[in-house]
């Protein structure tokens, strides 16, 4: 495990161990499950640095607040990542130590938090039976 502390070339510093924006735990770049660590294990806070994954091309360095969990194509999961200074969103890949409590934290906290009341959603219709029909259905089906 490689770690530099005084390159400033662009080229070699995702190997560089960072502090976390956000409760400056040491980071290690290198993790179970990812080419390019760029949030933290405990907290899933990120740093503005990266254009795409790991190049370090952008000038921001803004804290990138984990805002959501979304579900990627063979049911790996990513962070969508909101940059606090500028607003870029980004989504990355889930490590493989990364905090399991707060990435279902993360996840649930839009059902947590719902912009209508969960205890008033109507059943779910069901096709076949005849008491749930949908009411646009039930028009069209009366004779
Ligand atoms: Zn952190
Ligand atoms: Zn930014």
């Amino acid at each position: 495990m490689r770690h530099r502390t005084n390159r400033k070339s662009r080229s070699g510093d995702q190997c560089q161990w960072f502090h976390c924006v956000r409760c400056n735990q040491p980071v290690s770049p290198e993790a179970a499950g990812t080419a390019h660590r760029n949030h933290c294990p405990w907290c899933l806070w990120s740093k503005h640095v990266d254009d795409v994954p790991g190049d370090r091309a952008a000038d921001c360095g803004g804290a990138m607040e984990p805002i959501a969990v979304w579900v990627r194509r063979g049911s790996d999961w990513a962070i969508v990542h909101q940059c606090r200074s500028c607003g870029e969103l980004h989504s990355n890949r889930i490590a493989g130590d990364d905090n399991e409590l707060a990435l279902v934290s993360l996840a649930v906290r839009a059902i947590s938090q719902p912009p209508f009341p969960l205890d008033r959603l109507p059943p779910t219709a069901d096709p076949t039976d005849e008491r749930w029909p949908h009411p646009v259905e039930r028009l069209a089906n009366r004779q």
